[in-house]
C-alpha cells in the first residue's frame, strides 16, 4: 500500500467537494472491501491523492417507506439489507441477493453503494503490481482489451463493447429488477437515473465529483413475484457466473408484467424484454418458460472460452419464471 492523504468527510456535500477538489485523484471510501484491495493491489493507472471516508457520514444508512417509495441508503450494509424485517417481507429479491454475497465478515462491512461501484472482477484489470502488472487495457485508458485473445471464461457473452469485463454487482442485478432509482449527488446538484442507466461498457456514469446517496424503490414493485438466482462454482464466498433477477406479476396464474434482468453476462445487468414479452398474457408453465429463456439468450455472442454461460443463463431464466416468489426456496 502506497501512502495518501486519508479526510474523513461529515456530509454528502462535503465528501463531493472533496472529490471535486482533488479533480479525479481522490477515491470515496465505505466499507473499503473493495477499495483496499484494489490499493494495496495498486491496479490503477494513476495512485489516488487521496482518500475520502464516507463512513463519517451519518444518517445514510437507514432503511425506510418514504412515500411511494422504498428508501435504502448508500451506507446501508448487505447484512443489514440481508435481514432488514421490511426488506425479506417485501423485496425479497433484494434481502436475498444481499445474503448472497461473500461472507458474514464481508456483507458486515461492504455497503450497498461500495456494491454497485465495485471495480470490475477481470483478472487482467485486478494483476497486482508486485506480479508485474498494472496491464494496460482498454478500460483503463490504454491498449486494446487482453481478454479477446486471453482468458475469458468469466467474462461477458452480451452488449461487450470493446471491455468485456461483466458487472458482479448482485446488489445490481436485484435492484434492477425492482425498477430503482439512484439518488447521485455532485456540484451540479442531485440527479437520479435507472440501475441499467447507471452502467456502461466501461464502468458507470458517476462523475469525478459524485457520489450515491440512496436507492429507491417504487412500492408498486413489491406486490410482484420476485426472484434472486445465482450460479457460483463453490458454495461459500463466491461471485455469480450468471446470476437472474426476476419480478413477476401474476394474476391468476397469468403473467401481467415482468422484468427479468441478468447479471455477470454483460458489463451491465442486462434486461431481457425478449424473455418479458414472450411471458406476458401468458399463463406460466414450463414451456412458456423455457422458450422466454431462449428468446433471452438468443443475441448472445460468447467469447472463445464462455460459451457454457449460454445454457446456464437460459435455465435460471426458466427457473425465475416457473419457481416459487424469493425467500420460499425451490
Ligand atoms: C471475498 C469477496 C467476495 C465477494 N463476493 C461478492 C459477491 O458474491 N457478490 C457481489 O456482488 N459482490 C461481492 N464482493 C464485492 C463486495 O460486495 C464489494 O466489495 C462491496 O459491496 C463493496 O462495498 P464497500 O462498501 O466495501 O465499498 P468500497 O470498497 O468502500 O468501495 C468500492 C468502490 O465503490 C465506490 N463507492 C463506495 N460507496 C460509494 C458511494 N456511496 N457513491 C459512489 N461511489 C461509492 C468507492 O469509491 C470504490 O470505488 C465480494 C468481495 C470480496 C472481497
Ligand atoms: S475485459 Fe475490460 S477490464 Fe478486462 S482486459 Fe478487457 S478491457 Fe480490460
Amino acid at each position: 500500500m502506497r501512502t495518501f492523504k486519508h479526510i474523513n468527510a461529515y456530509t454528502v456535500n462535503e465528501a463531493c467537494e472533496l472529490l471535486g477538489q482533488y479533480q479525479g485523484k481522490a477515491k470515496l471510501n465505505a466499507g473499503g472491501t473493495d477499495l483496499l484491495s484494489v490499493l494495496k493491489g495498486d491496479i490503477l493507472p494513476e495512485y489516488p491523492e487521496a482518500v475520502i471516508n464516507a463512513k463519517t457520514i451519518s444518517g445514510l444508512d437507514s432503511i425506510s417507506e418514504d412515500g411511494n417509495v422504498l428508501k435504502i441508503g448508500a451506507l446501508a450494509l448487505l447484512s443489514d439489507v440481508a435481514k432488514s424485517p421490511v426488506l425479506k417481507e417485501k423485496c425479497g429479491v433484494l434481502a436475498e441477493a444481499a445474503l448472497s454475497v461473500g461472507s458474514p465478515l464481508i456483507r458486515n462491512v461492504a455497503t450497498i453503494g461500495g456494491n454497485l461501484c465495485q471495480a470490475p472482477r477481470c483478472w487482467y484489470y485486478r494483476y497486482p503490481r508486485r506480479l508485474g502488472g498494472p496491464l494496460p487495457c482498454l478500460r483503463k485508458g490504454n491498449g486494446p482489451c487482453l481478454a479477446v485473445k486471453g482468458d475469458n471464461r468469466y467474462h461477458a457473452i452480451l452488449e461487450g463493447k470493446g471491455c468485456f469485463a461483466v458487472c458482479t454487482s448482485d446488489i445490481a442485478v436485484a435492484l434492477a429488477a425492482l425498477d430503482a432509482k439512484i439518488t447521485i449527488v455532485g456540484s451540479k446538484g442531485e440527479r437520479s437515473i435507472s440501475v441499467i442507466d447507471f452502467y456502461h461498457p466501461l464502468g458507470n456514469t458517476l462523475e469525478m465529483d459524485e457520489m450515491i446517496k440512496d436507492f429507491q424503490i417504487p412500492i408498486t414493485m413489491l406486490s410482484m413475484k420476485q426472484r434472486f438466482l445465482k450460479f457460483t462454482l463453490r458454495k461459500p464466498i463466491d461471485f455469480a457466473i450468471v446470476s437472474v433477477a426476476a419480478s413477476i406479476g401474476l394474476n391468476d396464474g397469468v403473467c401481467t408484467d415482468a422484468r427479468i434482468i441478468l447479471g455477470a453476462v454483460a458489463p451491465m445487468p442486462f434486461r431481457v424484454k425478449a424473455a418479458e414479452e414472450k411471458i406476458i398474457g401468458q399463463s406460466i408453465s414450463d414451456n412458456v418458460a423455457a422458450e422466454a429463456a431462449e428468446k433471452a439468450l438468443a443475441n448472445a455472442k460468447p467469447l472463445t472460452m464462455n460459451a457454457y454461460k449460454v445454457n446456464i443463463a437460459k435455465a435460471l431464466v426458466r427457473r425465475a419464471i416457473t419457481g416459487p416468489t424469493a425467500g420460499l426456496g425451490e
